[in-house]
């Protein structure tokens, strides 16, 4: 429900009693006050990055404020990561509303419609928006302030301090939320308010800031400007060329987030052509995996979809296949029917997310006959990950080296050395082993052969002794294999929605019905088997009393597809910097230039780009796409902590 309205041209907020801007006008304001009190346009020339940290998003006036001085200015940083803060976000409708004001005025009528078109839903946690081409990157953080700048990574060049008046909202004033926010501050950052309250002074000097108070803007005496002194540790140097080894959707995702960070990639894969593993399949489903208690593979899934979701527009330009026709959950029976109402009801997420439907509603939804009711996801649908990975190569000029197997990787005093040889077996006589030098090496091999690493990087026994992993993987990963059934040329075009459960169905819009998918550990099958064909068909008939076509051609004319997934027993993928045996919880193992990216299992589509795009800002030190406890739940760390804290004093044995 609304909850503000315009007062004497001003919006005001009938939550806390006060305007969201000075009556003398907003956009003044956010000149003067903010993009000026930090010392822009001039802090961002020359500069590869520039970050931007603001308390109190509002309606957006200093972020289009910022962007606005960004475009025009051509000394402007390469890129500039916008992260805002809000607790009571505006939706859609209000944004809109407020900037109507503004419809017909050319400055800032091309960059609202740009924001809008992908303006989030006001549900808590992160989302990340790409505008201007990708070099503007929006974060929008949607919590209190004290538990979005605890969830924040990454240093801030400049800060904002917007918001409503300390009398009529204190919290976000206190002398313990303005330490946190110094604490992100990089060295000899600028700090800007139009607040200059003593007890803001007071805390911002207790931080070490030198605050300072200026002539302040529309009939406001004073404003406020502060300097962060040179402090912490310098920053990281950015890898100027990293190696990604793996071509499926983790190494594309990650190698076209580096090279739009300006970042020279050189892409490897032993296979002919891109996305030929298990990121080889026609079609997959792409749709979240709500939970009860929302657990970090819930937030994991549905904010990757998202964000796949916000980019769509700009990778389906570039060639990426798919349709969101929205996706089904079935149940499996009425007891889990009834789990799975409580689940949305719990959430109570908006519909656009997830709402559930009962057996007739999922039926007429899909075109066909479903067995149960189930969960409901206008925002999902299929993508076919072969065009989306070609579509991620096309965006950026990238090197890539197809049919190389990369076998060894090797520090160098200065990096990383990278060893590879023609990959298949006839191409292997006389052909010696070639090496390239790189600052960075990311591994993003899937199931394939992992390349032989520096011992010191390989954990000792008793953490990956005690799981299962395929031959020489020195990650706590197994592989899965899956077989895919496809029925060509069907002979109806149904269903009309992707139908998943105990398996998955993909509408027949490319000319084939696709479904499945077997799941079988440490399998390595090579080709289609019949049994599997029969599988999938169970699988099928478990979420839809129908079939597609008479038994004889679901014998004869089924094709398929077999792959192998890497997957983690924790089932979340593995997704950050490794480090020498020892040296886990060491701050320079952000250092050491060997990342790894990998088991993503079987949720890849969903959460590839989110992961690569985390991954990419951890290599460049920039700030992240998630919150420091979602990117936690990847940290390839995760495992020996969890094994620490077992032989810790503090566990029962
Ligand atoms: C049958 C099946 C059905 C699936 N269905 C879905 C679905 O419906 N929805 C969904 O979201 N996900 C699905 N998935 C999962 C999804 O496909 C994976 O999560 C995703 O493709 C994994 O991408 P990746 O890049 O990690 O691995 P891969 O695509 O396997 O890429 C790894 C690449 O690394 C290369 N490589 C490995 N070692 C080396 C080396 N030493 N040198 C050079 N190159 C090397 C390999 O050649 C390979 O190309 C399915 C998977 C399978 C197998």
């Amino acid at each position: 429900m609304r909850d503000w309205r315009w007062v004497d041209g001003a919006a005001f907020s009938e939550r806390f009693g006060d305007v969201y801007h000075t009556r003398a006008g907003a956009l003044g304001q956010a000149e003067t006050v903010f993009l000026r009190g930090v010392g822009l346009p001039e802090r961002w020339r020359g500069r590869r990055h520039f970050a931007l940290l603001e308390n109190g998003f509002g309606f957006g006036v200093n972020f289009f404020v910022t962007w606005r001085a960004w475009q025009h200015d051509p000394g402007r940083c390469a890129a500039l990561d916008y992260v805002a803060i809000d607790a009571f976000p505006r939706d859609r409708e209000e944004m809109g509303a407020f900037w109507r004001q503004y419809e017909n005025d050319p400055r800032w009528r091309p960059l609202v419609a740009e924001l809008l078109e992908q303006y989030p839903l006001p549900i808590p946690g992160f989302h990340r928006l790409w505008l201007d081409g990708g070099r503007v990157r929006l974060t929008l953080v949607w919590h209190e302030a004290m538990t979005a700048v605890e969830a924040l990574a990454g240093r801030f060049d400049a800060l904002y301090l917007d918001g409503f008046s300390p009398a009529k909202n204190p919290e976000m004033w206190s002398e313990f939320l303005l330490g946190a926010f110094a604490k992100r501050l990089a060295s000899g950052a600028r700090v800007a308010s139009w607040c200059t309250a003593g007890r803001v002074r007071r805390a911002l000097a207790a931080n070490r800031l030198e605050v300072r108070r200026c002539p302040g803007f529309g009939g406001k005496r004073e404003r406020l400007e502060a300097v962060a002194p040179a402090y912490g540790p310098p920053p990281r140097t950015v890898p100027k060329q990293v190696a990604v080894v793996g071509g499926g959707l983790a190494g594309a995702s990650v190698a076209v987030a580096l090279a739009e960070r300006g970042i020279a990639v050189t892409l490897f894969d032993a296979h002919a052509a891109p996305a030929q593993g298990a990121s080889g399949n026609c079609a997959g489903a792409a749709r979240w995996l709500p939970s009860f208690d929302d657990n970090l593979w819930a937030q994991w899934t549905r904010t990757g979809l998202l964000t796949l979701r916000s980019r769509w527009p700009r990778w389906a330009a570039l060639g990426a296949i798919g349709r969101w026709c929205g996706a089904l959950q079935i149940a499996k029976s009425e007891a889990h029917e009834a789990r799975m109402r409580a689940v949305v009801a719990q959430l109570a997420l908006p519909e656009s997310l997830l709402t559930w439907v009962t057996q007739s509603e999922a039926s007429a939804r899909a075109g066909v006959t479903t067995r149960f009711g189930g969960w409901w996801f206008p925002c999902g649908g299929w993508v076919t990950p072969p065009a989306l990975v070609a579509a991620w190569l096309r965006a950026y000029p990238l090197a890539t080296i197809w049919s190389a197997q990369v076998t060894a990787i090797t520090p160098t005093e200065n990096g990383w050395r990278v060893a590879w040889r023609p990959a298949s077996a006839a191409d292997t006589q006389g052909a010696s082993v070639r090496s390239m030098d790189c600052d960075a090496v990311v591994l993003a091999t899937g199931a394939g052969a992992v390349p032989s690493w520096p011992r010191s990087f390989v954990q000792d026994g008793m953490m990956w002794g005690a799981m299962p992993a395929y031959p020489g993987a020195p990650l706590p990963l197994h592989a899965v294999r899956g077989q895919v059934s496809c029925l060509p040329h069907p002979r109806e075009a149904r269903p009309r929605v992707v139908v998943t459960g105990s398996g998955y169905l993909i509408p027949p819009e490319r000319g084939f019905l696709l479904f499945g998918a077997t799941a079988t550990p440490d399998d390595w099958h090579p080709t289609l088997r019949q049994s599997d064909h029969e599988a999938n068909w169970q699988r099928l008939q478990a979420m839809v009393d129908w079939q597609p076509t008479d038994l004889a051609m679901r014998n004869a004319g089924l094709a398929g597809r077999v792959a192998w997934r890497a997957a983690t027993q924790d089932h979340l993928p593995i997704v950050g910097a490794l480090a020498p045996s020892g040296r886990w919880d060491d701050p320079k193992r952000w250092h050491s230039g060997l990342w790894v990216f990998n088991g993503l299992g079987a949720r890849g589509i969903a959460i590839a780009a989110l992961a690569g795009e985390l991954l990419a800002s951890q290599i460049a030190d920039e700030p992240w796409p998630v919150s420091r406890r979602l990117a936690a739940a990847v940290d390839p760390a995760r495992f020996v902590r969890r094994r620490n804290l077992l032989h810790s004093p503090f566990s029962d044995s």
